[in-house]
This record gives structure tokens, sequence and C-alpha cells, in this order.
């Protein structure tokens, strides 16, 4: 039967891993994957899940089964970290432990396909590359618009505004809650306050992906828009991940919200949420849920993963602001935030950077700024310039 599969092109960032990798020039930098690195270049594991590894480890007792909706003391441990202390948000939301930010986001396309299976999903673009695929593969009908634009590195904010008034009641919004993955361009507050009306106004239901807070302004700025959109509307999604502000990521640690409008809502959104866990992945894997746990759970393993998340933040800001301080034509990058920017370049041009430059970022143009050091920003502005961009 496989002879009927169609080949499927190979994830294109492992190739760029690759061909670093093979690159022998001393002076190479990477700016490919998406993954914080250091000022060594490492992407360490954080000094709290050292901490809280060691405290598994010696007193974790039982690996037994925890069921569907995984750890729930991790679920309700992170809500005040996302949402704040308001009481409003812990009555009206309900959630569940996932395979990282993605699995939260294939459960919640499950979710809306099974209570409203004529839900379209609006995707502003470019956007993460795997969004349009997880809601298609989930049958829902993707529709996009135009949400950035790369040339001038700017919100189309008319387009924003046009495709979320054009569209039928109960249709889902895909929004990044900060860090904008490719771009790094978030909306302003002013922006999220009118988006906030016509997600109201429309009665659309808003799908927060939160993939990156704390790497942006830090946790409580990052969170300040999902809050404020919360605040208005009565149901809505959030994806969450731990996966880069805990550096988790191959442990795969996530949690599906939903806020729904009532109790009863609540249950059956609830119940719905368990048993596609069930059918998908039977149960999250336990490990790094357990580790995010237990340093939410011990105020001083909480403080340094605070403090180290903090730091994180500072040195791809830092980043951000020397490339800005070499070149007033990439002033822009250091308002973005996040781990990514995107140029506008063709693909000829990211090659001729890896080739010609040892400087390697996606074919797409988008760069993760926590792969080099400040005092890269001279050799990456002079390559850029070489090429023409
Ligand atoms: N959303 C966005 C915007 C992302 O960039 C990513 C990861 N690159 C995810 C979700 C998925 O995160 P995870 O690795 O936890 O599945």
């Amino acid at each position: 039967m496989f002879d009927e599969l169609n080949s499927r092109p190979a994830d294109s960032l492992l190739a760029l891993i690759k061909a670093f990798q093979a690159d022998d020039r001393p002076g190479k930098i990477d700016l490919g994957v998406g993954v914080y690195r250091d000022a060594m270049g490492r992407t360490p594991v954080m000094r709290a899940v050292k901490a809280a590894e060691q405290y598994l480890l010696e007193t974790q007792d039982s690996k037994k089964y925890l069921g569907p909706e995984g750890d729930m003391q991790f679920v309700s441990l992170l809500q005040p970290i996302i949402f704040g202390k308001s009481p409003t948000f812990t009555q009206r939301l309900v959630g569940i432990q996932t395979p990282g930010g993605s699995g939260a986001l294939r459960l919640g396309a499950e979710l809306i396909q099974a209570a409203n299976p004529s839900a379209k999903v609006l995707l502003g673009t470019p956007s993460w590359p795997n969004h349009a695929p997880i809601f298609s593969s989930a049958r829902l009908p993707v529709k996009e618009y135009a949400f950035v634009d790369l040339a001038s590195q700017q919100v189309t904010f008319e387009s924003v505004i046009d495709a979320l008034s054009s569209n039928r009641e109960g249709d889902v919004v895909l929004l990044h809650g900060c860090c904008h993955n490719p771009s790094g361009i978030d909306f302003t507050m002013e922006q999220w306050r009118r988006i906030t009306e016509l997600l109201v106004a429309h009665r659309l239901v808003p799908f927060i992906d939160l993939a990156y807070q704390g790497l942006g302004d830090g946790l409580e700025q990052d969170a300040a828009p999902t809050r404020m959109v919360l605040d208005a509307v009565d149901e809505a999604l959030i994806a969450y991940s731990c996966d880069k502000n805990f550096g988790l990521y191959r442990e795969r640690v996530g949690a599906l919200y939903v806020m729904a409008r009532n109790g009863d809502d609540l249950r059956k959104a609830e119940s719905n949420m368990a048993s596609l866990a069930r059918v998908n992945w039977s149960m999250p894997p336990d490990h790094g849920a357990a580790i995010v746990r237990t340093i939410l759970e011990s105020t001083e393993m909480m403080a340094m993963w605070r403090a180290e998340l903090e730091e994180m933040c500072q040195r791809v800001n830092g980043n951000r602001a020397a490339l800005a301080a070499a070149s007033p034509d990439l002033a822009f990058i250091s308002r973005q935030r996040g781990l990514f920017s995107n140029l506008s370049m063709s693909k000829d041009t990211a090659v001729a950077l890896r080739t010609s430059h040892g400087i390697y970022m996606a074919d797409s143009g988008r760069m993760n700024l926590a792969g080099m050091q400040p005092a890269d920003a001279g050799a990456i502005v002079a390559a850029l310039r070489a090429e023409g961009c």
C-alpha cells in the first residue's frame, strides 16, 4: 500500500542544522533553528530544571499512569503565571496537560471541530509553518489573511480588521499571544484593544498561542494581551508551551486551556478534551510537566527560574539592540520581540548568506536572534549589505 504515498519534503531547518555543522569556517553564525542559545552558543538545561530533576530523582516513588489530563497540579500552578491572580479567570477556565504547545494546538483544533464543524480558522500570515497544517489535518478550513508586510516590517492592520469583520459568528481567530513567530512583530496594546472589540462584536472565538511567555518583555507584560482578550470574551482557547521558557523542548511540555460561558459548558469541554487526548496520545509524557510543577511548587526554584528566564530575555533583547545599533536599516529589529525577526529576502539571498558569508538563517529570511553574539552584529550587517538587503 505504501507505493500510493507521495514523498514529503524533508524539514528544511533540519537540513540547515546539518549544513551548519559541516561548515568549517570559524566565523560561521547559526541564526537557523528556533531554540534559545546562550553566549557560548549552547541551549543549556536551565538551573531550576536541573534542581527540579534532582529533586524528582530523589523523591519520585512511582511512575504509574496519571490519566489523559496529565499532571493537574502542573496545569493549575501554571494558571497564575499565564492568567494572573484574577479569580474570574480561574472559575471560567479548564485545562489539560498536552505534549507541548503543538499538542495543545492539535487538541484545541479537534475540540473546535467536535463543537462546531463548520467553524473556519482565521490565520494571519506569515505564521509558524505548522499552524495551518495542524488545523487542516483536524479538518478545519483555514482562511489566511496578510498580517504583516515584511518589506516595511509593519503590521497590515487594515487587513486584520477586514479579516475579523467579514467572518461568521463562531469562527476562530488564531492569535500569537506574544513574540510572534516568525516576524517578532506583536500588536500594540491599542491594536489588541481594537482586535478585542472586533472579537466581541462579531462573536469570534480567539485561540491564543502562547509559546514564548517571558522571552519578550517579561512574564507579566507578555501575558497582558492574553489577559485583556480573556477579560472581554465569553469563549476562548489558549495553547501554552513551556518548551521555550523552561528550555524543555524535547520533553514536550504544554497545556490547553478553554474558557467557556458557564460551568456546564466547561464540564463538557473538559470531558471532550480528555477523551480527545485519550485517542491521540492516551496520556501526555510526564517528566517535563513534573519538572515545571516542581519548580512552581518551590519558592526557591521558582526564583531561580524567573532570574534565568530574565537573563535569557535580556540577552535576546541585547542582541536586537546590537544589530539595530550596527545599522539604521535594522532599527526595526530592536522594536521586535521574541526569538525571531524575519528579514524580507529571496531564498537565493538566504543561500548566498550561507555560502558566501557563513551566516545561516531559514530560506524565508527568518533569523533566530539568540543564535548570535552582540559582537557578530558588524559581520551580519556587512553580509546583508553585500547581498543587497
Ligand atoms: N507555537 C509557536 C508559535 C511556536 O513557535 C512553537 C514552536 N516552535 C509552538 C507553538 C510549538 O511548541 P512546542 O515545541 O511546545 O510544541
